[in-house]
């Protein structure tokens, strides 16, 4: 099982060169709990045209890198063929990545490939969808291949149109994951979930409070010239800056359950925000539509069907429906307000 000690790990999102590795190890190293140096070598794009990774001469300076500053490198695999070349360049940590989580015939195919490096640790981060099941069960076919030490790394889930960060942190589903496997250490990325530099900090500190056992951030010498996620990197001298001030709880004292609660209350709270505002915008799309089609903004017929249908919803839900007939009656009536705006509007 992995130690359980804080673990850092800082790095590029992705290796660019090797004196950029080289800048960036030399100061990242420094870090108190240093666990891993992590550089992507091969990237796996949402689109196509984007930069890829430079694969194997990568990996030839990612050794060198290792030799030079006698630190451990962690580097994410996709692929059978990703363990075999990371393992003949000497990489001591393995990490798969969200869109590969998501993927049962891949992370297979890298178990099988693991079953000949067992004390290899390999670090799973959460699918990009919030499919709990799908998070364990690849770290589970790890476990069943002998993988000894596998982590888990929480990097936030996408949720359409979720703002303001690029994915949303889902902390009860990490508390999930204690319960279910308390063996499994697991670390949080703000980078990923931030999507912004801006976040870094907050997100560090709120995952501290989460007890989470280590933190994989990016950084990079010139963030606004990275060739991938270049707005969620930070300098060295920044990741330093946001690093030392951190508070860390005490090992032995358990941290306030409320606390927690409220953190994860605070990710709902977001969630719901991030719904209204969407639900706001489709209304003033709506209204500039029904005003091109000369149709009234209140249309009560429609409205009753739409209450009904909640009504039902709450019966499911365990919701009273006199609560949600009040929320709902509120946000009908700023929908009126804001449709009634687009209509007053005088075209210039
Ligand atoms: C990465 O760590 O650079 C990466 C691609 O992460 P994720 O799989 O979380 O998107
Ligand atoms: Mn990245």
């Amino acid at each position: 099982m992995l130690e359980n000690k804080f673990k850092l790990v800082a790095g590029p999102c992705s290796a660019e060169s090797f004196g950029q590795l080289d800048i960036i190890a030399e100061e990242v190293k420094r870090a108190k709990n240093f666990y891993a140096f992590r550089a992507g070598i091969w990237k796996p794009r949402t689109s196509p045209g984007c930069f890829e990774g430079y694969g194997e001469t990568a990996l030839q300076w990612l050794a060198e890198i290792k030799k030079k500053h006698n630190i451990s490198t962690m580097v994410e695999v996709a692929s059978a063929e990703h363990v075999s070349l990371c393992m003949q360049y000497g990489v001591d940590i393995l990490w798969i990545g969200a869109r590969t989580t998501g993927s049962p015939f891949a992370v297979q195919e890298i178990a099988d490939a693991m079953t000949a490096f067992p004390n290899i640790p390999i670090w799973v981060k959460n699918p990009i969808s919030p499919d709990f099941a799908l998070w364990i069960g690849a770290i589970e076919r790890l476990q069943v291949a002998g993988v000894k030490n596998v982590g888990a790394i929480h990097r936030g889930f996408r949720q359409y149109n979720f703002k303001p960060y690029r994915n949303a942190p889902m902390w009860e589903l990490m508390l999930d994951l204690r319960y279910q496997k308390p063996e499994i250490p697991i670390i949080c990325d703000p980078s990923h979930i931030a999507g912004d530099n801006q976040y870094i900090e907050s997100l560090c500190q709120t995952a501290i409070n989460m007890e989470t056992n280590g933190l994989m951030i990016e950084v990079h010498p010139d963030p606004e010239k990275a060739l991938s996620d270049s707005k969620q990197q930070i300098t060295p001298e920044r990741f330093f800056k946001i690093y030392s001030s951190l508070i860390f709880r005490n090992d032995n004292t358990n941290i306030d359950k409320i606390e927690q609660y409220r953190t994860i209350l605070s990710g709902v709270d977001n969630e719901l925000l991030s719904l209204l505002a969407h639900r706001m915008k489709l209304i003033a799309e709506m209204g500039e539509i029904k005003k091109n089609e000369n149709m009234s903004v209140l249309q009560l017929n429609h409205w009753e069907k739409v209450l009904k249908k909640c009504e039902k919803q709450c019966d499911k839900l365990g919701l009273s429906k006199k609560f949600v007939n009040e929320i709902l009656s509120v946000i009908h009536k700023e929908s009126v307000h804001v449709q009634n705006e687009i209509f007053d509007r005088k075209e210039g």
